[in-house]
């Protein structure tokens, strides 16, 4: 058989960057034909990485490690753990989109909804075509959202969790870290939609420039802050964290708002991403400073 063609990391982030810029599915759908998104933040890590076992610790032993799920849909192409490379990005959310956000109340501004539903459509059009480009180019790969099997599943620890979350491979490709809201903070900061794909194909690992997994959060850095409490409509974060259950019913519950205010099936909150100072940055200054550096600590402890 004929050996692929080399990939490279620049390779890939200019297939996501370029799918954003050129495609008509990156689209709000309204009259003005203003895109979803404008940029991303590519990351990468390897399928052998000790942090995949450590969400099986943390997350549930149902969360697939990479090799799990590339082996159940890719089983033609056998590989080894360390052949496989987890190709994430990170959708930061518009400044249009975050400042009228940054107005809601209780239930999302048009704009974020929009987001919610025709801009997550292009982010599983963006996870296809990742992964049809790459293997056409002869690396197989899955994008494991879009997998029949991922499934939503009750976790004792987190009321429920998935089999494969975005944030975490964003966490272990070294695009940022949780906050105490539970969403992830990055470099672009909080306010964003991630993706990933699971590749054969062994790509150098993105640095993690953080030791913590908590690092970015100011409440976990200093104990100051707690903005996203104070923004939550429905006090579903707290200093002990963030009510799954509590933040879901709200959701469902902006469906009706959604169509009633804005004449679409949509929903969304995303209120605590917004209007916070965590919503477009990092907001610990030792931490953002050292990423600018491009310092990198010490190796990180085990998820606790
Ligand atoms: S708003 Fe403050 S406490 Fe909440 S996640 Fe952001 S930095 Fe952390
Ligand atoms: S925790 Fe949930 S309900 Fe509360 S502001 Fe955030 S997204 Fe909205």
């Amino acid at each position: 058989m004929r050996k692929p063609p080399p990939i490279s990391r620049e390779w890939v982030i200019a297939l996501i960057r370029g799918f954003i810029a050129a495609s008509p599915l990156n689209t709000m759908k309204r009259p003005a034909e203003e895109p979803a998104w404008d940029d991303a933040l590519v990351g990468f890590a390897s399928g052998a990485d000790p942090m995949w076992q450590q969400y099986k610790e943390y997350v549930g032993p149902f969360h697939w490690t990479p090799w799990e799920v590339f082996s159940q849909h890719c089983p033609k192409t056998p590989a080894a753990a360390e052949e496989l490379t987890v190709v994430s990005w990170v959708l930061p959310q518009r400044e249009a989109v975050r400042r009228a956000n940054r107005r809601a109340k209780r239930f999302p501004a048009e704009e974020w909804a929009r987001i919610r539903v025709y801009g997550e459509e292009f982010n599983a059009a963006l996870r296809r075509h990742v992964a049809e480009r790459l293997t056409r180019a002869g690396h197989a790969a899955v994008a494991p959202m879009l997998a029949p099997n991922w499934a939503i599943v009750k976790s004792q620890r987190f009321s429920y969790a998935s089999t494969w979350s975005e944030r975490h491979a964003a966490h272990a490709a070294g695009l940022g870290t949780f906050g105490l809201c539970d969403g992830l903070i990055t470099a672009r900061g909080k306010a964003m939609r991630a993706g990933s794909v699971v590749a054969k194909l062994t790509l150098p690992p993105t640095p993690r420039p953080y030791a913590d997994h908590r690092a970015y959060c100011l409440f976990f850095a200093d104990g100051t802050c707690g903005k996203c409490i104070d923004r939550c409509p429905v006090h579903a974060i707290s200093k002990a964290g963030h009510d799954k259950e509590k933040c879901r019913q709200h959701l469902a519950r902006s469906r009706a708002h959604v169509k009633k205010a804005y004449r679409f099936e949509g929903y969304g909150c995303g209120l605590c991403q917004v209007g916070v100072p965590c919503e477009a940055g990092i907001p610990v200054k030792a931490a953002r400073e050292a990423l600018e550096r491009g310092e990198l600590p010490p190796p990180p402890p085990p998820l606790a």
